[in-house]
């Protein structure tokens, strides 16, 4: 089994402080790295964490304030250092082309990696494979911001007692799997007569938005949900005017949207303590976690 879980490289909203950086977050899933955010520092963020640069291979900006893509250029410039030899996909909300251009080619720059980009102007699947899809979902944050949703496929396991019932065995099984349904004895069995469904595996993210319609999209039955909270009820007032939401919303978000875990993060600078986020989250959504740099959460199984 490959390791499936969520790496913290940095927690903070704008500001960094003492104990939190610029958010990074590195999801490793199905052998592939997906690093969402680079903010500043992110490539050092990689050595204090253990974690060789070289694993990442997509990389996804929700927005381009500065907290979220300012390790960009360098985490490229990293894996060109490292050589690796595989393509390096950059999700990222068309509107910013010029900036992704900037971050990318800021300094002197020897490019030998391929680096393939994705501007995302519509909604909806970005990319797709057998392993998963990746889903895009615009954010309501004043500038354009992008929400990802990662998933996996639906898969249909076969129930043992139901094939022996209706006679499946052996190739049939398979040949049943392929094609969704098949004749014995002039009897048509279809695959969901003999089997269930496992929902796919989904990890979402919302950094950087108010609560709105495209938040509960991206959300919807995530097993883990990467959310912002940058600030706490007593600010709400704050929350609206810079457009980003209390531990209090992103609790609600995540109950309506159906997840099954909570991990809260984008913290302001002005909260050096962080358990009051769980104290407002948790009596709406208990199983809630607050990110600090360096944590790592196991995907739920
Ligand atoms: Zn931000
Ligand atoms: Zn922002």
């Amino acid at each position: 089994m490959t390791v499936r879980d969520l790496i913290i490289l940095g927690c903070s909203s704008q500001q960094p402080t003492r104990r939190r950086n610029h958010g990074a977050y590195l999801l490793r899933w199905n052998e592939e790295g997906l690093l969402f955010d680079p903010g500043e520092g992110t490539q050092r963020q990689f050595i204090f964490a253990n974690v060789a640069p070289p694993c990442v291979n997509r990389i996804f900006v929700s927005h381009f304030h500065g907290d979220h893509c300012l390790g960009l250029g360098s985490m490229l410039m990293r894996l060109n250092l490292d050589k690796v030899t595989h393509p390096i996909h950059c999700y990222y909300p068309a509107s910013g082309k010029k900036y992704f251009d900037r971050l990318r080619f800021g300094t002197i720059y020897h490019q030998t990696i391929e680096v393939i980009e994705h501007p995302i102007a519509e909604e909806g699947i970005v990319h797709k494979d057998e392993k998963f899809q990746i889903e895009a979902y615009f954010l309501e944050h004043g500038v354009d911001n992008v929400g990802y949703r990662v998933k996996e496929p639906d898969i249909h396991k076969f129930d043992r007692e139901k094939l022996k019932v209706h006679g499946v065995q052996g190739p049939l099984v398979r040949e049943l799997g392929k094609k969704g349904s098949i004749l014995i004895d002039g009897k048509q069995i279809a695959l969901d007569d003999v089997s269930w469904v496992r929902k796919g595996d989904v990890f979402a993210t919302l950094i950087d938005t108010l609560p709105c319609k495209n938040a509960i999209t991206v959300a919807k039955d995530a097993k883990l949900l990467l959310c912002e909270a940058t600030y706490l009820e007593e600010h709400r007032d704050l929350a609206r005017k810079h457009r980003h939401l209390t531990a209090k919303q992103a609790a609600e978000i995540a109950k309506e949207a159906g997840a099954q875990q909570l991990v809260l993060t984008h913290f302001s600078a002005r909260y050096l303590d962080l358990e009051p986020f769980l104290t407002e989250a948790r009596p709406i959504f208990p199983n809630t976690d607050f990110a600090e740099d360096f944590k790592r959460f196991d995907f739920p199984r």
